[in-house]
């Protein structure tokens, strides 16, 4: 058998192995297990940080130190432990097309199990090379699906890297975003008053009313080149008969440019709370700011490196933008210029989710070739 045969059963059979573990936002424990076991054999010194009980979840993040026996530069390489709901009693099922599917009730679990099964089976292809490499930190992480809140807490004063890879994007490997946008997402209720609705109906102020004057002036959908808004949810009133005193509505608003993003949301408050005044009507308006826009320039190290890793390995190297989120965008933040890379994944977020076999491979083999190629 050749070893590239020999590598894609192994990390085929990994991956129906770990996609058989539940293991959805703040519930990877049963995960983080298992991988800490195939960091054991690997020979991998590995520490488990507190973001568990710092966010509410059952495990915390991975950090793991393979180390190198070249003076080069280590290299971060990251991936996500939790999946998105429906995520428990995953069963993966291996086609005869060579691709893997859920069966249709749940998830696959390919976002991110196959980011960690390539970087796991890249480790153990350099090992059995016995190449040269450079070291390499991992970094698994919990609850990546709620906003990057396992990365959010992460202690990265703890990273030697400079330059990251994280493999958390669909498409065929190959594939990487240096460009992403900031995600907000904010409530903002009317607060009206009630009144019967057929006796005196002049003693109330609708709430649902003024909201949807507010949100017929705002421009929902793609708002510019780099920048989205939407109204996700509303929810207000009481009963057929009290006009509505209340209505609260929640939504987001994503933009490659960060000042854009903010001041895109004072708008909107100022469209509610303008509207609202009219009617004497107040309002209460929050928002949060998730993740925070990055850009990597394209003539930096780890952009060159990968592409010349794509093209030793006939992939296609290519370059892109997204407005999603991924750990990526902590790494950014906190000084460490970062890629997400593809890693095969397909319709992710559904139960249609699936993934080729081949692109586990050639996940596997594109972290052998960023850790060897020195
Ligand atoms: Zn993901």
């Amino acid at each position: 058998m050749s070893s590239d045969v020999y590598s894609k059963n192994r990390i085929m059979e990994n991956f129906l192995e770990l996609t058989a573990i539940d293991s959805e936002s703040f519930n990877e424990r049963k995960m983080a297990d298992a991988i800490k076991d195939e960091l054991k054999e690997l020979g991998i010194v590995y520490s488990e940080d507190d973001a568990g009980s710092k966010i509410g979840g059952n495990a915390g993040n991975i950090y793991a130190y393979y180390e190198g026996n070249s003076a080069y530069e280590p290299i971060l390489l990251s991936a996500h432990m939790d999946t998105v709901v429906p995520g428990n009693s995953k069963k993966a099922v291996l086609g005869e097309d060579g691709i893997i599917r859920s069966d249709g009730t749940t998830v696959l679990g390919s976002d991110d199990l196959a980011g960690i099964t390539e970087i796991l089976e890249g480790i153990r292809r350099v090992k059995e090379s016995g190449k040269d490499h450079r070291s390499a930190e991992i970094l698994f992480t919990v609850a990546e699906e709620a906003y990057t809140r396992g990365a959010a807490v992460f202690d990265y004063s703890r990273i030697k890297s400079k330059e990251a890879y994280c493999f958390d994007l669909s498409k065929d490997v190959g594939e990487a975003v240096n460009k992403a946008g900031t995600l907000i997402s904010y409530r903002i209720k009317v607060i009206g008053k009630a009144s019967h609705a057929g006796f005196e109906p002049e003693e109330g102020v609708n709430a649902i009313e003024i909201a949807s004057k507010a949100i017929a002036k705002i421009k929902q959908g793609r708002v510019d080149d780099e920048t989205t808004l939407n109204i996700g949810t509303i929810a207000g009133g009481s009963a057929k008969n009290i006009v509505p005193e209340e209505c609260v509505i929640n939504g987001e608003i994503r933009s490659y440019n960060h000042e854009k993003a903010l001041s895109l949301y004072e708008e909107l408050k100022n469209v509610f709370e303008n509207e609202s005044h009219t009617y004497n009507a107040l309002i209460e308006a929050d928002y949060t700011v998730h993740i925070k826009a990055y850009e990597v320039d394209k003539n930096e190290t780890l952009v060159k490196r990968f592409v010349k890793a794509c093209n030793e390995l006939n992939l296609s190297g290519n370059i892109k933008s997204t407005l999603g989120g991924a750990d990526n965008h902590q790494f950014n933040a906190n000084g460490i210029k970062g890629l997400v890379l593809s890693c095969g994944m397909e319709n992710v977020h559904t139960k249609d989710e699936y993934i080729k076999t081949d692109n586990l491979l050639a996940g596997a083999k594109l972290v052998e070739k960023l850790i060897t190629d020195i």
